[in-house]
């Protein structure tokens, strides 16, 4: 299962691919992650996939990630009385913080009592993923009172937006405890959070998940963009979630947005998915549009440890084409001359540990002596994450006792994790590199490995030997 490239694949789960058939199909034409989205389904049926994808694991004995996606506090319209109603342009629309109500064209049920309490007069709302616009006329404590902008078509159940809002809103509702609940007792990598507007959104998360599963953070407030520095580090992924960031912003800023948020987790060496809409036509279509072939490889060319694909493989009729063709488009940005320029750009290293410095070497004693690849020990994954940051020009292998952290480090780019045995002294490193690289494809007879880890093994992020190993 040897992977030929070095960004990564993530894939939601759906009812397009809930077969063990299906789900294997995906993994084998190159999934890496596959995404379970909270905003979906039964914790049965979430339970299902995941036995799936761990039996999977099993039967190739390659680790496989799982990202546990909350719903997180997306505001939504209330039902309609005949489903959905036509909103027109000039009209007074009220939004009502009874829960109970059934809407009409002129009132409708929204039961999140922040908005009444924090909105001003004239913020503009945006409904249906900003299909339809409001502004706020007139406020009290129970309604809001607001003229339609742009009008249409809104039935039950509709998502709102507040892009020039921080409210005061945690980042978890109700429903995402429960799902927290859950999600601890299933073997999950991964705990996306949705909405976050402020760093304490994650501080927050962190009490509850504790280690359990890495925190992934989703920008898709504009105003998180704020406080990105703070938010970067207090995550450990970060994904640019466009669907929702460009309603919320306008879309001429996103792809902006996105360079930027790519740039920032990478000096911070925190892995990064750039989500939503990037083989959309897919759903219904067995090839792309040069427009969404070009985004894919755009994603991969400014840095993105990760792409992924949502309803293409969740609620699509192609899932398996979208998955190969999003592996071909990586695999033939990274072949591009120009992609080995663009990943190579220099940051600022003023601040490198001497860890840092051992990695930097790696990299270039790797370039210098043809390595086939950097072989990284961890415990923790903090070697191997500094290996992936520096993008080297061949595969990192990322060895730890911990299938857990196996499983969060195939997140990173060009990093192949797989699970060893127990090391204690730098021999077995040695002997464990040597097995690992020739049976995973990596090596063979007389090429040489670079290898790195900390020595006494055991202190997060003290990489300090670095040694260079022909395999015999
Ligand atoms: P969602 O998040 O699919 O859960 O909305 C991704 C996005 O908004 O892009
Ligand atoms: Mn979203």
């Amino acid at each position: 299962m040897r992977r030929l490239r070095s960004a990564k694949i993530v894939s939601t789960l759906g009812p397009s691919s809930d077969t063990e058939m299906a789900i294997r199909g995906l993994f084998e034409t190159g999934v890496d992650i596959f995404r379970l989205n909270f905003s979906h389904g039964t914790h049965e049926e979430h339970k299902n996939r995941i036995d799936i994808i761990r039996k999977l694991e099993g039967d190739y004995n390659h680790p496989v990630g799982i990202i546990a996606d909350l719903q997180g506090p997306k505001i939504r319209v209330s039902k309609f009385e005949n489903k959905k109603v036509l909103l027109s342009e000039g009209s007074t629309f009220i939004l009502d913080s009874q829960i109970n109500l059934i809407g009409n064209s002129s009132r409708v049920s929204i039961s999140n009592p922040e908005i009444y309490s924090s909105l001003n007069i004239g913020t503009e709302l945006l409904l249906d993923d900003g299909k339809i616009k409001l502004i706020v006329k007139n406020k009290s404590d129970n309604e809001l009172e607001t003229v339609v902008l742009v009008g249409g078509y809104l039935s039950s159940n509709k998502g709102l937006n507040i892009p020039n809002a921080e409210l005061p809103m945690s980042a978890l509702t109700q429903k995402d405890l429960t799902d927290i609940e859950f999600i601890s007792t299933m073997e999950i990598d991964w705990v996306a959070l949705s909405f976050v507007q402020r760093p304490e959104d994650i501080l927050e998360a962190r009490e509850l998940i504790g280690n359990k599963a890495g925190i992934l953070t989703k920008l898709e407030k504009p105003l998180a963009i704020k406080h990105l520095d703070e938010i970067i580090k207090l995550s450990d992924a970060i994904m640019v979630a466009r669907g929702d960031l460009g309603v919320e912003a306008p879309p001429e800023d996103v792809p902006g947005m996105q360079k930027k948020i790519i740039q920032s987790a990478r000096i911070e060496g925190k892995p990064v998915i750039v989500a939503t809409q990037m083989l959309e036509s897919m759903i219904s279509s067995p090839t792309p549009t040069r427009a969404e072939a070009s985004d894919v490889a755009t994603a991969v060319f400014d840095g993105a440890d990760a792409v992924m694909l949502s309803a293409e493989t969740a609620a699509g009729d192609y899932p398996v084409e979208s998955v190969a063709i999003m592996n071909r488009i990586i695999m033939s940005v990274e072949s591009d001359d120009h992609y080995k320029t663009v990943q190579s750009a220099k940051f600022d290293r003023s601040h490198f540990t001497d860890a840092d410095a051992i990695t930097v070497a790696a990299k270039q004693v790797a370039h210098t002596i043809d390595a086939c690849a950097i072989v990284t020990f961890t415990k923790t994954g903090s070697t191997t994450l500094r290996a992936a940051r520096e993008r080297p020009d061949v595969p990192i292998l990322g060895l730890t006792p911990d299938l857990r952290i196996a499983r969060r480090m195939l997140l990173l780019w060009g990093v192949h994790p797989a699970q060893t045995s127990y090391f204690e002294d730098f021999p077995d490193v040695v002997e464990s590199a040597i097995k690992v690289a020739s049976q995973s494809e990596f090596a063979n007879k007389g090429d040489s490995l670079v290898v790195t880890a900390g020595v006494p093994f055991g202190t997060p992020g003290a990489t300090n030997v670095l040694r260079i190993v022909k395999v015999p």
